[in-house]
């Protein structure tokens, strides 16, 4: 989608530190990352949040947790744990509306999140 930050990652007309890609989805180290590992599983689709999900994308959003586990296993905090996190809309802190799964570890965290 034109004016999408992700789309245009994605589709190489801006620059991301791409660490991973398949035929549905892109990750990508956190350009302010919060964590010692954080990155953005991307669906190549443009869905704004996750609020706009639709019965057809069930399978596409199981994929990101998948290729999450398998980032986090490949660096290394698979066993101590780490965080997935999708904020929907404004209140949860989105600010990039092209979905996204935050994969963050290699420090403890808190709960409740701020
Ligand atoms: P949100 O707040 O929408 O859940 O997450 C957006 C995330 O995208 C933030 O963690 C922010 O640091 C990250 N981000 C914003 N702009 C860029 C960018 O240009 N490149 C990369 N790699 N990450 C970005
Ligand atoms: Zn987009």
């Amino acid at each position: 989608m034109k004016d999408c930050l992700f789309c245009r990652i994605i589709n190489r007309e801006i620059p991301g530190k791409i660490v991973a890609e398949d035929d549905r989805s892109i990750a990508l180290e956190d350009i302010n990352p919060q964590a010692p590992v954080h990155l953005l599983v991307i669906p190549r689709k443009h869905i704004d949040r996750l609020s706009s999900l639709a019965d057809g994308d069930l399978p596409l959003i199981g994929h990101l947790f998948l290729v999450a586990n398998r980032l986090a296993s490949e660096r290394g905090i698979s066993e101590a744990g780490y965080r997935t996190v999708i904020n929907s809309g404004r209140e949860a802190g989105q600010t990039v509306f092209h979905l996204h799964l935050h994969m963050m570890g290699g420090r403890a965290f808190r709960w409740p999140p701020g």
